[in-house]
């Protein structure tokens, strides 16, 4: 037989079989069952049992509320979720009180401020994926952004890639997709889902168009979602509407902040899949810091919503012209104004997170302190239109819209220093409900009156020792000794009797007592109905504060480039429709910064596709070509989001998608050996890119033996240079100094190297590209540099001179032979002088012939015979 209260909890947790309930008793919050013994695993808390019912003990943990917030943080951290179970109404005694689930929380529905990070958004993201078709919904209800896209791809490959962009771009905390079937396809295929993320499955018929549609209108509470931009696009309303449910679900039914969809597409921007975000250490460094990435360097942003479009902006570069000069004449605009930009940005700094805090008036969810701080940051906003002045200013410079009303409201209401939640100290100004006001002057005179009853009630008595004292049990009391009990008057009423003394009461301090303490209950009371009012009040101004944050936001971002172009000497690049790259004095945005200035030696490039398509750059490790590289993707990319670049001079062609395929990182995640993985990214590129695209292709072939490497490389460079669909302009970095041999063979490729000086055995590295090729690595210098023994550096000279010389032996025979065919017979130049077997069969190879596949396939079975 279990007790009443087991069967109200076991009704609620049969509602939320996959979430740990928090089922409120008094001032705790218990998880029960397997709930508990989770909880008390992860929490690491004292798992006890109750008795439930005769002879039922049930497992049970419990945390006080006071702490929850921790405690579920690290619950939603580890992965699980929960719903919060709260008491509706007061506990009178006899009766079961009803419980209700009023939130659940799951890593992507968080919005405690403690478990967000304020410089980025915190997404959660639907995505639904139906052959070449997908529709992927993306909300943050920390802000209320909601967005939605549909791709329509060539293939369901094509289609997966997209999508898996998409979410390596957003980062969700969590990923909500259609339930699995049984003996189907998955609908989320673990190729798109970026690694570690968290997954939660919906019902399908959540999912159907419909349903989705419905859910839209009635949540926006429209006829059409045509205002959306969203009809006619059944994939990108299947998975809002889908989002939206399951979000109302977790908020249970409040979702007052998200007020408006945006349909958007990802054709409007360059896309740059994970291994090139990676690769260009957009927001970390290749170990992991976000100290040395370019998100570091460029984050000037003074705001939080500042800090999250900035991130927005370099995870989707623009391709459009207009828009991109749009945002350069704003950059130059607070580039040009010195005084502008520091008074603006010290305006700024006083701003805080005006797009959460309004957030969590409209749910309800703000706290006093944090109302105030709303209002101090509106307050701001004339500032910033007086600093930003009347004059013609570019049209991204906008100022905000008036808030002051909103801002007087809660500065009138609110004492100065409120509490942070409700509840725990004063919070509404004097003067602001007259009600109140009167509630206190009462309370106030009664406390007086009580205060002056012992001085009073000595004289009356002539008791010198009589006493007026408080406990909590009793109330108010007045203590006389018992050496004194025959003076007291006939209007006192005992009350309670000690060893050495009696307590009494009067009729006139009872009165007072209830005055005094009714008047406490009333006054929280009426604090919290007037606090409300105002929550409310301030929520029908939301949407002006929502425009102000936004306007803010594109402030702070385009006054925060500004701020680095002038401090790091950045220039306007001009940019156009045509193919030409062409950069003077060039510099890497993050490495020049940990250099000491006037250390990074800057580098030109030009790239078109007419006779300068392919770069081919060599020379030894250590000298500077990833940083080259690397630098003239990043020059594009900062080209593309309407910053300023760090060069002397700058003309762009718009680019389309950087590609890059850097260093050889073993991917163990995925199981996938380096070269696999090297291959795979390589054939990406191959496979995608146009004539508008850059690659950048660092030191292709090395996870493999040096024959396999050398053919992979240069035939690479053949496809990208002789393909009529490509034609793309490629910076192609490699250790092959054989490579450089093409330049004769091939119209559009150009060799360059990065030039060392040589002083007998010691190396100088001058960071320098020139034209012309490397004739050989320095391996062997780099290995001194590094401290390796000295005898070991001398035995490998010795050992490199020995094969120098007899590669030289074979390659004098060769060498006519190569030049005339440009075919595999050129990377006969073999290190060894050994004819081997695989290197004739690599001979009879029609490479111009293989698809990828066979090629690999090829390559597989010629290094297991190796
Ligand atoms: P590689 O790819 O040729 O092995 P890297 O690009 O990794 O060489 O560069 C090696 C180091 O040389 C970098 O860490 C950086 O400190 C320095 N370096 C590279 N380019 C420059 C430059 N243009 N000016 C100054 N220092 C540079």
């Amino acid at each position: 037989m279990s007790t009443p209260i087991r069967r109200q909890y076991l009704s609620i947790k049969r509602q939320y079989p996959d979430t740990i309930v928090f089922f409120r008793l008094g001032d705790f919050y218990e998880t029960f069952d397997d709930d508990a013994k989770l909880a008390a695993s992860v929490l690491d808390i004292t798992l006890t049992s109750r008795e439930m019912g005769r002879g039922n003990r049930i497992p049970m943990a419990g945390i006080p509320c006071h702490a929850a917030q921790g405690y579920i943080a690290r619950l939603v951290g580890a992965g699980h979720k929960v719903a919060i179970c709260e008491q509706i109404g007061e506990p009178t005694g006899r009766e079961l009180v009803e419980r209700r689930v009023t939130r659940i929380v799951t890593p992507g529905t968080v919005t405690d401020p403690a478990m967000l990070d304020s410089d980025t958004n915190h997404y959660i993201a639907a995505v639904l994926l139906d052959g070449a078709r997908a529709g992927l919904a993306v909300a943050d209800i920390s802000t209320g952004e909601f967005a939605t896209t549909e791709i329509n791809a060539a293939d369901p490959a094509a289609a997966r890639a997209a999508v898996h962009r998409e979410l390596l771009r957003l980062h969700p905390a969590e990923i909500v997709a259609p339930a699995s079937p049984p003996d189907a396809e998955d609908p989320l295929p673990a190729e798109v889902v970026p690694e570690g993320a968290y997954i939660t499955r919906r019902d399908r018929s959540e999912w159907r168009l419909e349903v989705a549609d419905e859910e839209l209108r009635r949540h926006f509470g429209v006829e059409t979602l045509e205002a959306y931009g969203c009809a006619g696009k059944p994939f990108a309303i299947r998975a809002a509407g889908a989002l939206l449910q399951y979000l109302a679900e977790t908020q249970v039914g409040s979702l007052k902040q998200i007020v408006d969809l945006v349909t958007y597409s990802t054709e409007r921007y360059m896309s740059l899949d994970g291994q090139t975000r990676r690769n260009l250490e957009l927001s970390e460094s290749s170990r992991g810091e976000r100290r040395h990435s370019l998100i570091a360097v460029l984050d000037q942003t003074r705001t939080p919503m500042g800090a999250r479009m900035l991130r927005r902006w370099v995870g989707q570069p623009l391709l459009d012209l207009a828009e991109l000069q749009d945002r350069q004449d704003a950059v130059a605009y607070f580039v040009d104004r010195a005084l502008v930009r520091a008074r603006l940005r010290d305006a700024l700094g006083h701003v805080s997170d005006l797009e959460r805090l309004i957030n969590r008036v409209v749910t309800g969810a703000a706290g006093p302190r944090e109302l105030l701080s709303l209002a101090r940051s509106l307050q701001r906003l004339p500032e910033i239109n007086e600093i930003l002045g009347d004059g013609d200013r570019p049209c991204l410079v906008a100022g905000p819209p008036d808030c002051s009303e909103t801002a007087r409201l809660i500065v009138q209401a609110l004492v100065d220093e409120p509490p942070a939640v409700l509840g725990g100290g004063p919070t509404i100004r004097a003067g602001f409900s007259p009600e109140l006001d009167g509630l206190r002057a009462s309370s106030r005179e009664a406390r007086e009156w009580i205060a002056g009853l012992e001085q009073a009630e000595r004289e009356r008595t002539g008791i010198k020792s009589l006493k007026v004292g408080f406990n909590k049990v009793f109330g108010y009391y007045i203590e006389v000794s018992r050496a004194n009990i025959s003076a007291v008057p006939s209007d006192y009423q005992r009350k309670q009797t000690l060893v050495n003394a009696e307590r009494y009461i009067t009729p006139e301090l009872k009165e007072y007592e209830s005055r005094v303490l009714n008047a406490e209950e009333r006054i929280a009371d009426l604090e919290e109905q007037v606090y409300r009012r105002v929550l409310a009040q301030v929520a029908a101004a939301a949407d002006s504060v929502r425009a102000a944050a936004q306007a803010v936001a594109q402030l702070d971002v385009l006054s925060a480039l500004a701020e680095v172009a002038v401090r790091r000497r950045y220039v306007r690049p001009e940019l156009d429709d045509s193919t030409v790259l062409e950069i003077v004095g060039g510099r890497h945005p993050v490495v020049e910064v940990t250099l000491e200035t006037g250390q990074f030696v800057p580098n030109d490039t030009y790239l078109d596709t007419e006779s300068n398509q392919i770069t081919i750059l060599t020379g030894p490790n250590m000298a500077g070509k990833s940083t080259y590289l690397r630098q003239v993707a990043l020059i594009v990319l900062l080209a593309q989001i309407g910053s300023f670049v760090p060069a002397e001079r700058a003309r762009i062609g718009l680019v389309d998608r950087i590609f890059t395929r850097i260093g050889a990182q073993d991917d163990i995640a995925t199981g996938q050996s380096t070269f696999m993985v090297e291959m795979v990214e390589t054939a990406t590129i191959l496979h995608h890119a146009t004539p508008r695209s850059l690659v950048v292709l660092d030191e292709i072939g090395r996870g493999t033996s040096t024959y396999d490497g050398l053919a992979i490389a240069r035939a690479v460079v053949e496809h990208l240079h002789n393909s009529p669909r490509l034609g793309c302009k490629t910076l192609f970095a490699t250790h092959y100094h054989e490579l450089t041999e093409l330049e004769k063979i091939l119209p559009r490729v150009r060799n360059y190297r990065v030039d060392v000086l040589e002083e007998g055995d010691e190396v100088v590295f001058l960071h320098r590209v020139v034209p012309g090729g490397a004739d050989r690595s320095y391996g062997i210098h780099v290995a001194q540099l590094a401290g390796m023994p000295r005898a070991v550096v001398r035995r490998a000279g010795e050992i490199l001179a020995d094969l120098e010389g007899s590669a030289e032996r074979t390659e004098r025979g060769r060498r006519r032979k190569a030049m005339a065919t440009p075919r595999v017979e050129a990377m006969q130049l073999t290190l060894f002088g050994v004819p081997d077997p695989i290197v004739e069969d690599l001979k009879a190879l029609d490479v111009e012939s293989l698809t990828p596949l066979e090629a690999l396939t090829t390559l597989y079975e010629l290094r297991r015979r190796a």
